[in-house]
């Protein structure tokens, strides 16, 4: 599955196939071609100012620089000078620890631990939303959790109180939860009634989301997913699947996406592979070997494309530039269930040993002050720029940029150390630079 390459210029790639011609793959341009040895060849003299090979691979020598070098417009993208202030008109709320499912390899072990303060949860909101009117924007308000499931009482109240204050403002409000789906009708109703999108946890195949997405009581959740997801599509609400994988239900994964393309209307399902981290860490789950992964997502992927449906993996999505792999160095205004602000989706807990790689303030908890350690916020972004200028000769950069920085400091990667998911992303990137080229 080794995918060689090397870069040519800064931003074009001569990526190498056995026993086929290599692909020149300029990402930028959004340029994917098949090439001869004679080609690359004038393709490198025009990159070093030889104007005769320009025109003799048809391009004029003027615009082989676009090749050669990034220019600042791009470079702004990925290397944004961000703003001094801290102004998020968007919010991601936490509101609970707790969790209405045990799943086997849950990242922040969701079950037990504290609720948000209402305090927090107002002063947090009202900070958006006043950043929303000032700057003429809208408002969005993500919830992640645990799951709010388990605190729906504190979950409507937000709601209410969201809703109110934003139509109060005359502003415009945008909200959306990741979800592990396990609701009575009613919720999945109130759900649907008041999140824009919401992207839904499903494994699969009954044999397969049933052995890890258990009840308190080690019970199965898979109908009542099911019937919150049949709710959700009656009621318009837009939503995608994520389905995690372990090296047990690999096998079953062609299988699994066929069972939810049966019984889910999702478009988009997006499959990644367990990661060993949290609860994870502690029970003898494994995580997929990334071979056995890729020939997997690939076989599951022509069963979503029968269907037509899109399976995805995070890390392949070729085309435009990303300045990293998520938008925590943005940061991303999350706050937690203990006030702190953190800018990882995964680490939410103050014990976490990756708290401070992630966390950069917190609300006071009577919700008198939003404390924003900005030294914090420049070590973030440091991080993230790092790790993307180390991976600057890797032909996914523009679109990976380094990969999750959580998963890369539980492992102790350095940036631009590779990983099995660099293996995993490369093979996975290149079908989609096949299928471009072959019209797919
Ligand atoms: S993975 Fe999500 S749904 Fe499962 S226990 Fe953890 S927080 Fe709950
Ligand atoms: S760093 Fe990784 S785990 Fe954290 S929010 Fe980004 S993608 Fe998710
Ligand atoms: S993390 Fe790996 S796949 Fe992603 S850009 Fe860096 S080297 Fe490439």
């Amino acid at each position: 599955m080794s995918v060689s390459w090397r870069p040519l210029g800064d931003t074009t790639f001569l990526i190498t196939r056995q026993s086929r011609l290599p692909l020149l793959y300029a990402p930028l341009q959004d340029l994917v071609m098949e090439v001869n040895d004679a080609y690359v060849r004038c393709f490198q003299a025009a990159l070093d100012g030889d104007a005769e090979s320009a025109r003799a691979i048809g391009v004029e020598p003027g615009m082989m620089e676009a090749f050669a070098v990034v220019s600042p417009k791009v470079r702004k993208k990925f290397d944004p000078s961000w703003p001094e202030a801290f102004e998020p008109t968007s919010v991601t709320l936490f509101l609970t620890h707790k969790c209405t499912l045990r799943c086997a390899y849950c990242y922040c072990e969701g079950g037990s631990g504290r609720d948000i303060d209402w305090p927090v949860l107002e002063a947090s909101v009202l900070f958006a939303l006043e950043n929303a009117v000032r700057l003429g924007r809208e408002l969005t308000v993500a919830f992640h959790g645990g799951d709010v499931g388990a605190v729906w009482p504190l979950f409507q109240r937000a709601i209410e109180f969201i809703e109110a204050a934003a139509a109060q403002a005359g502003v415009k409000v945008t909200m959306n939860t990741g979800t592990n789906g396990f609701y009575s009708a009613s919720q999945a109703a109130y759900i649907a009634e008041h999140m824009h999108s919401a992207t839904v946890s499903i494994d699969g195949l009954p044999e397969v989301h049933d052995r890890y997405r258990v009840t308190p009581g080690s019970g199965p959740s898979l109908e009542t997913v099911l019937r919150s997801v049949r709710i959700f599509e009656e009621n318009g609400l837009a939503y995608t699947i994520r389905m995690t994988v372990t090296a047990e239900s690999l096998p079953l994964l062609a299988e699994s996406v066929e069972y939810l393309c049966e019984h889910t209307k999702a478009q988009v399902i997006r499959a990644e592979p367990m990661y060993s981290r949290g609860r994870a860490s502690v029970s003898e789950l494994e995580t997929p070997e990334p071979h056995a992964f890729v020939e997997a997502f690939r076989e599951a992927g022509i069963v979503a494309q029968t269907r037509g449906r899109l399976l995805t993996y995070s890390g392949a999505r070729p085309g435009g530039v990303v300045p990293a792999f998520c938008t925590y160095p943005s940061p991303t205004f999350g706050v937690t269930p203990d006030g702190d602000l953190s800018c990882c989706y995964e680490v939410l807990r103050p014990d976490d040993p990756l708290s401070g790689e992630f966390f950069y303030g917190h609300v006071e908890a009577d919700g008198s002050a939003i404390c924003v350690d900005r030294s914090r916020i420049a070590a973030i972004r440091n991080v993230a720029a790092q790790r993307r200028s180390a991976c600057a000769e890797c032909f996914c950069v523009f679109s990976c940029a380094g990969d999750c920085a959580a998963k890369a400091f539980d492992s102790g990667r350095l940036a631009g150390e590779m990983s099995s998911r660099c293996e995993i992303t490369r093979a996975l990137v290149l079908d989609m630079l096949e299928a471009a080229l072959g019209g797919a």
